[in-house]
């Protein structure tokens, strides 16, 4: 049982709105695309906030102080990851900016998979080389040993954690494989970091990418870490004021370390936030946090399996111990659809869409958009059973409010729901991308 959070996050008892005019608790089945701030998290800001300046560029004390805590987080964070020590903790804005850095760095072709999210997918460019996978892990593993036996690649990109399944991969039977050949290992954490102990030495990573705004901490900062040599030598990744030690009309001198790839004002804030949410991920009792995800993902899933025409996504036969990510189709239902209905009348936020992994949906046959459910350490047994009992009764007597189309997209008619000022109502089209389609 999970009747309580593992930790306190911040918005844990947040009150919605609901179309009929009441007000709920929210439920947050969104963690794989933000999860919310720790309650820690927070409380660091507010500690933070008043000292808030420029980083690398003040003399003033509050500078210092800033500087200070942006170079003590890429302590706190290289620690937690178990990075060597010729290793890099270069800071940015995403995982997505993480993972094309790396790109920009890599010195030869990368391999990767074919269920990579977006941004393991699309940096790796015309010379990238894709490997299809199989219906297990074990023949997946098999075709990339071979692949890299054929042609040599500098890298080997694969994600830690699916953000569509929540399937892990095994990263160190990965590292073995790929050094076996010369070939070094890249792991996309962004799903992976928030939910499992990863450890760059004792699994053999060689680059490891991922965000702060899934791991439990504001402002979306990012961080890329990994091997000095391939940083040090590559051209900035971004050009500009402290990447350089010299600047003339005609030429600049850059420096090596992180500074190199990290032109501009720092996301102070970001990164110390990160930083304070992986110390709280680091003291977590793992026998513990990883039941408290199983236990729930295990209620959610059963629960959701319950229900009339209800599909369960999975990649692998052989899977074992997925993250909490769960995502899931109904025969003939709009899940764009079933989405707004859950927010609207249960105050249930899920994600809705393609998950910027189409390439994996069109290889599980999954044509139209899905739901995704997804959870961490501020979830309760009572949000998987609201899931449950709220798609139960979609499934059962249909959704009881007006919903239309609206430019293509199912909106609730006439939505009554207060918005606050601050963030008033822009219409269906607007927050929807590429990736929801
Ligand atoms: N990789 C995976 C597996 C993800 O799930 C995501 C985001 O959903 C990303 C990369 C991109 O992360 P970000 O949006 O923080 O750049």
């Amino acid at each position: 049982m999970s009747d309580c959070a593992l930790l306190p996050v911040v918005g844990g008892d947040l009150q919605v709105p609901l179309v009929d005019g009441s007000q709920t608790r929210y439920i947050n089945l969104d963690y794989a695309a933000s999860a919310p701030a720790l309650q820690v998290v927070a409380d660091h800001l507010v500690e933070l906030l008043p000292f808030y300046a420029s980083v690398h560029r003040g003399a003033g004390y509050a500078s210092q102080v800033s500087t200070s805590a942006y170079e003590n987080a890429r302590v706190i964070v290289g620690q937690f990851v178990g990075a060597r020590l010729n290793d890099e903790v270069v800071f940015t804005r995403n995982t997505t900016d993480a993972l094309n850095l790396l790109a920009s760095i890599v010195p030869g072709e990368t391999v990767f998979l074919d269920i990579e999210h977006h941004a393991n997918l699309l940096p790796w460019g015309t010379t990238g080389r894709v490997v299809r996978s199989a219906d297990t892990i074990a023949e997946t593993l098999e075709l990339v040993r071979a692949e890299l036996a054929c042609k040599p690649a500098a890298l080997l990109a694969v994600t830690g954690a699916s953000n569509v399944t929540g399937e892990t991969l095994p990263l160190r039977a990965l590292a073995d494989i790929a050094h076996r050949f010369g070939t070094r290992l890249a792991v996309d954490g962004a799903q992976l970091v928030p939910h499992r102990r990863v450890n760059l030495a004792f699994e053999g990573i060689d680059y490891l990418a991922f965000s702060g705004h899934k791991a439990y901490a504001p402002f979306g900062a990012g961080v890329l870490v990994g091997h000095s040599d391939w940083l040090d030598a590559a051209p900035p990744h971004l050009l500009g004021g402290g990447a350089v030690t010299s600047v003339t009309l005609d030429e600049a001198t850059f420096r090596t370390g992180p500074a190199r790839h990290e032109a501009g004002s720092p996301n102070v804030l970001g990164v110390a936030t990160l930083a304070r949410a992986v110390q709280e991920l680091e003291k977590l009792d793992i026998a513990t946090w990883y039941a408290h995800e199983a236990q729930l993902r295990s209620r959610l899933v059963d629960g959701l399996s319950t229900i009339d025409g209800v599909r369960i996504h999975r990649i692998f036969e052989d899977s074992v111990d997925p993250v909490g990510v769960v995502s899931f189709s109904i025969e003939g239902v709009s899940s764009r659809l079933l989405a707004t209905y859950l927010s609207a009348e249960w105050g249930i936020g899920v994600r809705d869409g393609k998950f910027c992994a189409h390439p994996l949906l069109a290889k599980l046959g999954i044509t139209e958009p899905a739901l995704r459910a997804s959870f961490g350490a501020g979830s309760t047994d009572a949000d998987a059973d609201a899931l449950v009992e709220a798609v139960g009764a979609f499934r059962a007597s249909g959704p009881r409010s007006e919903y239309e189309l609206v430019d293509g997209q199912w909106t609730v008619a006439g939505d009554p729901r207060p918005r606050p000022a601050w963030a008033p109502d822009l219409g269906p089209s607007v927050g929807f991308y590429g990736c929801a389609a």
